[in-house]
């Protein structure tokens, strides 16, 4: 239909699918809404994947809520985490010979295993280096709508190391960011290297991996730890900041929507850094970065009006468009969100960055300082223009349509919608036509 669906948020006693509390939505039109609230999965927005729904007023039977819970019993993994940390034990203590990786199930094998997997196919001579990068050997969940798992180019995940350390971080909390934590955990053997990583990630796999000290199975649609009471508990011993130690949240959530239930986790996460010491924090947020593609910028100063975004272009490895390549470069949409001061995150010269004395921030060598709008308003990294008529810069391939009153894609068509656009928020267009997405 017309209308689009907003969430209402997660209330107390909300029905729980495999993936924890579900969400509340309702379907709107016209900015108000309509019809029956319902609840459904909070991290799969592909009914494939999950097919959780129930109305917010159904009365739902004895039997159907103990045939639900039986459910989802039985979609958990089938190893617990404790278990695939023993299992991991025995799966060092091979011979290289015997360290199998099947692909199918991917699932790190046990001799005694091989038998059952005997038609998938696997990979030999699992090697320790293997091991330190399990998102070389897992293949990346790239599910658009729920997973959607791109991984960082090497060089994008180096450039976070360096900063983080530059502004003298020694904890990570890293949100939906396995690459970042393996950079760091494999770093972590090297001497005098002091900075180290929990990994909160909806990703199971990477249990197999890493120990309860360093994975937590986590949806941060929901704010829901897997591992309940003492997975809640291991990470807010890890955002304790003893001895100095000071922590940075660095989080890559899949990019579908749902600002509004992100934010309200990172709340909650901030909120545990905030308990563990109250007297240090004062009024202090937990620093964070959040990384998300810039045409989410308003969504998400609506939730942290302090955060600013930073003009580096991240660029992923397995992501098509995103590729940081040597010619007819595609630029990446991806920016940085940090509650930090602008102008202490260094961004690298070679790569063109330049700092802008007068808005005191790092930006990209196309970024040109307005002198009317009085600040270096590029969001892309292409040199936008000043449109008097709007009063603002405008990206370089817009017009002003007198019609719509204001600078939009020359090719638009000039209906009015009343409803501001899902990607951008602002008026004039839907969705499938925002012009941030072109
Ligand atoms: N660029 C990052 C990966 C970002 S992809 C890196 O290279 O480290 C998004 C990540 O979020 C994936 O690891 C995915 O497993 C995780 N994710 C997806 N949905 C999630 C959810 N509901 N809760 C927690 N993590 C989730
Ligand atoms: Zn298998
Ligand atoms: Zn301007
Ligand atoms: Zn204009
Ligand atoms: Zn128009």
């Amino acid at each position: 239909g017309t209308g689009a669906l907003s969430l209402l948020g997660s209330p107390l006693g909300a029905p729980s699918c495999p993936h924890g509390p579900a969400l509340l939505f309702v379907k709107t039109s016209q900015g108000k809404e309509e019809g029956r609230k319902f609840y459904a999965c909070s991290a799969c927005r592909d009914r494939k994947d999950c097919n959780f729904f129930q109305w917010e007023d159904e009365t739902v039977s004895e039997a159907r809520l103990a045939a639900r819970e039986e459910y989802n019993r039985n979609h958990q993994p089938s190893f617990t985490h404790t278990q695939n940390v023993d299992r991991y034990k025995n799966f060092v203590a091979l011979p290289l010979s015997k360290r199998r990786f099947c692909q199918e199930c991917q699932q790190l094998l046990l001799p005694a295993e091989w038998e059952k997997h005997s038609d998938h196919q696997f990979l030999c001579n699992i090697s320790t280096a293997q091991l330190k990068s399990p998102s070389q050997l897992l293949y990346p969940l790239e599910n658009k709508k729920t997973n959607a798992q791109y991984l960082f180019a090497d060089r994008s995940c180096q450039f976070l190391l360096n900063l983080l350390i530059d502004l003298g971080f020694r904890r990570v909390l890293s949100v939906g960011t396995p690459r970042l934590h393996e950079m760091i955990q494999s770093k972590a053997s090297e001497e005098e290297f002091s900075v180290r990583s929990l990994l909160l990630d909806i990703d199971f796999r990477y249990s197999q991996f890493y120990t309860e000290d360093e994975f937590c199975h986590y949806n941060m649609f929901n704010h829901h730890f897997f591992g309940g009471e003492a997975a809640h508990e291991t990470c807010r011993k890890f955002l304790y900041e003893e001895s100095g130690e000071r922590v940075i949240m660095v989080t890559d959530p899949p990019f579908g929507g749902l600002v509004e239930a992100l934010a309200s986790s990172f709340k909650k996460l901030m909120a545990m850094w905030k308990e563990t010491e109250k007297e240090g924090h004062d009024n202090k947020e937990m620093p964070m970065f959040w990384i998300f593609p810039y045409f989410f910028e308003s969504r998400i100063l609506d939730f942290f009006p302090n955060f600013s975004m930073m003009d580096y272009q991240v660029d992923y490895d397995n992501h098509a468009l995103y590729k940081h390549g040597k010619t007819g470069r595609r630029q990446s949409p991806v920016r940085i969100f940090t509650n930090l001061t602008p102008s202490m995150v260094v961004l690298p010269e070679e790569e063109g960055y330049r700092f802008c004395t007068v808005c005191q921030r790092y930006v990209s060598s196309g970024n040109q300082h307005c002198e009317i709008c009085n600040s270096c308003t590029s969001k892309d990294g292409r040199r936008w223009k000043h449109c008097v008529l709007c009063k603002k810069c405008v990206k370089p391939s817009w017009f002003h349509c007198n019609n719509c009153n204001c600078c939009t894609l020359q090719n638009h068509s000039c209906e009015k919608t009343d409803i501001g656009c899902f990607v951008c928020g602002k008026a004039g267009h839907k969705r499938s036509a925002c012009p941030s997405l072109s």
